[in-house]
């Protein structure tokens, strides 16, 4: 409908606000994260119910449980309430790392830096579980970031998805944002 609508909501997309369609038409999703974007408090603002709001009925295992101790509070209420909704079922694959094991893993090439949110119990990985087995599918890794995305604005903890980065995507890959970022 309208092209500075669709701007907006662009924008929005890019601030981590909106995970709608961008679609031109101002609904009541387009307020409510523009309103969140504006710095109203998101519980307010947006409908409680979650996006499908059917229960899933996962459940963590004990790896993935061992996994959540020592990340910051906020981002595993998201990350359990993720679980709850989600249409595919996934494990916590990895989430505090100590300087050795992150050491390990940038000279194996499986990341990138040494300034890793999992340091500091900023990030979680999340991998999709099909079949019984871990599957590193983007496809999967897609639809649990809409929910994990979907949950964070409505809880007003702001996350970054490693699956947005242009330069070293990692599906799996959720984090605190940074501060400034
Ligand atoms: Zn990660």
């Amino acid at each position: 409908m309208s092209e500075a609508c669709k701007l907006w909501q662009t924008q929005l997309a890019d601030g981590g606000y909106y995970t709608a369609k961008v679609d031109g038409r101002f609904g009541p999703v387009s307020l409510g994260a523009s309103r969140v974007a504006a710095g109203w408090d998101a519980e307010s603002v947006l409908p409680a119910a979650p996006i499908s709001g059917e229960l899933s009925g996962f459940t963590f295992g004990r790896s993935s449980e061992r996994e959540l101790i020592g990340v910051k509070p906020e981002l595993v209420k998201v990350v359990r309430e993720c679980l709850l909704y989600s249409p595919v079922d996934f494990a916590v694959f990895d989430g505090l790392r100590t300087k050795a094991e992150q050491l390990a893993m940038v000279e194996s090439g499986a990341s990138k830096t040494m300034n890793s949110r999992h340091l500091t119990g900023d990030a979680v990985d999340l991998v999709p579980v099909i079949s019984g087995r871990l599957r590193w599918d983007w496809g999967a890794c897609r639809k649990i970031a809409v929910v994990m995305k979907d949950t964070a604005i409505r809880h007003g903890v702001r996350i970054t998805w490693g699956g947005d980065w242009a330069g070293f995507p990692d599906g799996a890959h959720y984090q605190l944002s940074w501060p400034s970022g």
